[in-house]
């Protein structure tokens, strides 16, 4: 995790921004207290910051002294803050350096994807405690999706009961598009894997701890808003590229979602009219172009030999010098530099982010090709103004931003424990 010294401030994200997702909405007229506002502006600086002093908090946050003192206290003895050593003055007194107390929240996050879920146990630094991983077969329904995810919290439960007893909530990272309800609950809608409208519950039965969602895409860019290449960037466009191919764009420091939480269905943008099927059911789909399964399947029809159809292979597509790999490989280049630069013409991002086990093996292998054809297909201005950079955290970006969906819980209001164990 990136260390931050106490003055380093400049990088932080404006605030308000990172509250804004539909689940924040919902509740944001509930949360009328001033104290309860500034609380989530302490600690939002807290988690941002390694370590800070009360002074710097005031000033950032622009409160008194006074009252981000007692807001600290109130912090400590919720026990997400601890002191920990001390700053030389110039006056002479010490300064108290303050910094999150790694055991006073846990939070699990779960990339939970067509074949299989990673579900990771953090803890109030972000450090990852615990991982369990359930999959790795062909096609998984809905059930099967459910029952790993059970039994892996099931798992790291059982190995980590000290930590759960102070877990702050679940966050799940699903592939399709995540629909809020009126109830605040969500919906899950994954057409192109075939799957019914799943409620959270459906995929968690029986769970007793808090549990929030959001898709897969907009998962991975809020770990780069908190931690990563995002972090306060106001605009920007986060690409996903695996099987299915996703997106999250912010603007104006706020994960868009659209009216019902669809917005950046990136991966079933046409770019080819009449062009190849699609898992949705249309044709002529982005990711029937680019998605992992589309790039393979052009290779093998082509005569290419893929060994299997994950990572490995796709790198074998890309450092082949096969004439055919590598006519696959210029049409990806070519598809995705039109999409990509047509983005960058809507958004004008400051930074295009690519992630996702294909995203990041395209950037190790082809970035300059990439930025090349991104740059040619945008206009001339916005086309020289944007920085492309690969996702932060690698394969972890979709549990690590799902796990970011409690901690905002959590800065938004005190811990709720169950009764009883
Ligand atoms: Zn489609």
């Amino acid at each position: 995790m990136e260390v931050n010294h106490v003055t380093d401030v400049a990088g932080a994200p404006s605030r308000d921004s990172l509250w804004a997702g539909p689940r924040s909405r919902a509740t944001a007229s509930t949360v009328t207290s001033l104290r309860r506002t500034n609380r989530a502006r302490v600690l939002t600086h807290i988690v941002l910051n390694d370590s800070t002093t009360r002074a710097a908090i005031a000033a950032e946050c622009g409160l008194s002294v006074a009252s981000v003192s007692n807001l600290v206290t109130d912090l400590m003895a919720e026990g997400l803050v601890v002191e920990s050593g001390s700053l030389s003055s110039q006056g002479g007194r010490p300064i108290t350096v303050l910094r999150r107390r790694p055991d006073g929240a846990y939070l699990v996050g779960a990339d939970v994807g067509e074949r299989g879920v990673a579900v990771e146990l953090y803890d109030f630094t972000m450090a990852m405690v615990d991982r369990e991983f359930r999959g790795g077969r062909q096609e998984e329904g809905p059930d099967v999706i459910a029952q790993d995810l059970t039994s892996a919290l099931a798992e790291l439960r059982r190995r980590n009961p000290a930590p759960w007893a102070k877990l702050a909530g679940i966050g799940l990272g699903l592939p399709g598009i995540v629909e809020p309800t009126a109830d605040g609950g969500h919906l899950l809608h994954a057409q192109s894997l075939g799957w019914p409208p799943l409620t959270i519950g459906d995929l968690t039965p029986g769970s007793d701890a808090l549990v929030l969602a959001q898709n897969g895409a907009k998962a991975q860019a809020k770990a780069e808003q908190w931690f990563g290449a995002v972090r306060g960037v106001d605009h920007a466009v986060v690409a996903l590229l695996g099987r299915g191919v996703g997106l999250a764009v912010i603007s104006d420091g706020v994960l868009q979602h659209g009216w019902r939480g669809s917005a950046g269905e990136w991966g079933h943008s046409k770019v080819e009219r009449d062009g190849r099927p699609c898992r949705c059911g249309a044709r002529g789909c982005l990711e029937a172009h680019v998605g992992a399964d589309a790039m393979l399947s052009a290779w093998s029809q082509a005569g290419g030999r893929p060994e299997g159809d994950g990572w490995r292979a796709v790198g074998q597509l890309l450092d082949s010098t096969d004439p055919a790999a590598q006519a696959v490989v210029d049409s990806v280049v070519a598809v995705l530099g039109q999409s990509l630069g047509s983005l960058v013409n809507l958004v004008n991002p400051e930074r295009v982010v690519i992630g996702g086990w294909v995203g990041l093996r395209l950037m190790e292998r082809l970035r300059d090709r990439l930025e090349a054809a991104i740059r040619a297909n945008a206009l001339d201005r916005p086309g020289r103004q944007f920085e492309l950079s690969p996702c932060t955290f690698g394969g972890a970006s979709v549990a690590l931003g799902a796990a970011t969906l409690p901690l905002e819980a959590l800065i938004e209001g005190p811990l709720q424990r169950p009764a009883g164990p």
